[in-house]
């Protein structure tokens, strides 16, 4: 699992109005945001929205083109997981979601909207794309090839669990063209790792390392998170330098977010938890001091969750928060394509009897105003730390640090920004909090939404 740009909480299952519950010490809550407008403004009602999107030509000024798809499968199912997930479906099953996700694309290919339009990126997440095995997962790339051909492709991202991989399995992933392997690690303490219900050991993590750097991949990433059941200062310490010896050229860092739907909020809420959950001032004391050793460490903060060392981009991410249109495939998955957000159906066996009736799965979508695309890419630009106001300027007509002037002017005087000629600036303290910030610059209609 790496936190994206199109995912959000399992939206089958509800929160309360709040996503984020206060409590004096320790909290349980998401303040995640991926997306804009919030999920729970999205519906049915907009689907003929979508269904005129996808039939219609792209313009000339189209922008990049890029896929996800949503690989559903875990060994097991993490305490703090709030994706849609399974962990019990056999090798038959997985086949068969392989071949609906094969033919889900092949709708899209056939679709006006993706004529002549190369596709910039594809990101394979999940779940756990490495569940699948090899020979499945080749003849689906197979199909994809076909479909949309990789020719053009600058990145592809491939999620992996370290106990789902073999060094055999790995040269093949990246004989299938994968330029970027994503390694959820998370933690390197085996008491954490056990505590917090993960799938994998240390002993995995360590026998996969030397082969990703054997094997060579333009990019490997390492995924943490900060806060863990059961995470204390040494832990976390340890960690850390354990993930500056594992010599990625990211390391992506989250800090635990405990929407209400997860195993270990409700034992929380019922007062069955027998481990301590940190506070988000601890969670962020630990996502600091991971930043400033990895900056000590020869890296840069490219986000505020991912630290960066040399030439390393993110073109999945960095695409979307500028406006990409994006494919959507595979159960509950999200995308974007000529202004219209929309997600498939989070039902497994709904997915498979669209597919089989030759409909696309999307059930339900948000037509977004020019106003929408302006904030969403303001607040997911805003992440990166900086706010460059000509791009918006050039892309959407409009001077940024006068149209937000008044959140911008309340969080400069919190110590959360400061602002500059041209653009606007994070401080360390608003980057270690940058999305509990950005609901001040929602629209006044969606500012108390629910998220999902
Ligand atoms: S690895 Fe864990 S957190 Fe990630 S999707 Fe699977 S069950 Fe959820």
């Amino acid at each position: 699992m790496e936190r994206k740009s199109h995912d959000g909480p399992d939206a089958t299952r509800p929160e309360p109005a709040t996503s984020r519950l206060e409590m004096a010490e320790t909290e349980v809550g998401s303040v995640f945001v991926s997306n804009y407008p919030p999920y729970s403004r999205w519906s049915e009602g907009d689907l003929t929205a979508f269904d005129a999107a996808v039939h219609a030509a792209p313009g000339a000024d189209a922008p990049p083109l890029g896929m996800y798809l949503h690989i559903p499968f875990c060994r097991k199912r993490c305490r703090f997981c709030y994706f849609r997930v399974y962990t019990d479906k056999n090798a038959d099953e997985v086949k068969t979601y392989c071949e609906a996700l094969a033919r889900e694309i092949d709708a899209y290919a056939a679709l006006p909207i993706t004529q002549d339009r190369p596709l910039r990126f594809v990101y394979f997440g999940g779940g756990t794309p490495s569940y699948i095995a090899a020979k499945h997962l080749a003849e689906l790339v197979q199909r994809i090839q076909a479909a949309f051909p990789w020719d053009n492709v600058e990145e592809v991202t491939f999620e992996c669990e370290p106990g789902t991989l073999t060094r055999p399995k790995l040269e093949n992933i990246r004989e299938l063209g994968i330029t970027r392997l994503s390694l959820g690690v998370e933690h390197f303490n085996d008491h954490i790792l056990q505590l917090n219900g993960r799938a994998h050991v240390s002993t995995e993590i360590d026998r996969v390392l030397p082969w990703i750097h054997e094997i060579g991949f333009e990019q490997f990433n390492l995924d943490l998170i900060a806060g863990m059941i059961g995470e204390t200062w040494e832990t976390w310490r340890d960690t850390v330098e354990k993930a500056i010896d594992a010599d990625a050229d990211s390391v992506t860092i989250y800090q635990l977010e405990l929407p209400f739907n997860t195993r270990v909020s409700k034992e929380f809420m019922d007062g069955t938890l027998d481990v301590p959950l940190a506070d988000w001032a601890q969670k962020r004391a630990w996502h600091q001091y991971a930043i400033e050793r990895l900056g000590e460490a020869g890296y840069v903060i490219s986000s505020a969750y991912t630290m960066v060392r040399g030439d390393c981009t993110f073109r999945y991410r960095d695409s979307l928060w500028r406006g990409a249109d994006m494919l959507g495939t595979g159960v509950s998955s999200f995308g974007h394509i000529s202004g219209v957000h929309a997600q498939n159906t989070a039902n497994w066996t709904e997915y498979l009897e669209a597919i089989a009736a030759d409909r696309l799965p999307v059930n339900r979508a948000k037509t977004t105003t020019p106003q929408d695309r302006l904030i969403r890419e303001f607040i997911l630009q805003m992440k990166t730390g900086a706010i460059e106001a000509s791009y918006f300027d050039e892309k959407f007509g409009i001077d940024v640090l006068e149209y937000f002037a008044d959140p911008l002017a309340e969080l400069a005087g919190r110590g959360m920004l400061t602002l500059r000629a041209g653009g606007v600036d994070l401080t360390f303290a608003g980057l270690l909090q940058a999305d509990s910030l950005l609901p001040a610059f929602y629209d006044v209609e969606h500012q108390n939404a629910r998220y999902t």
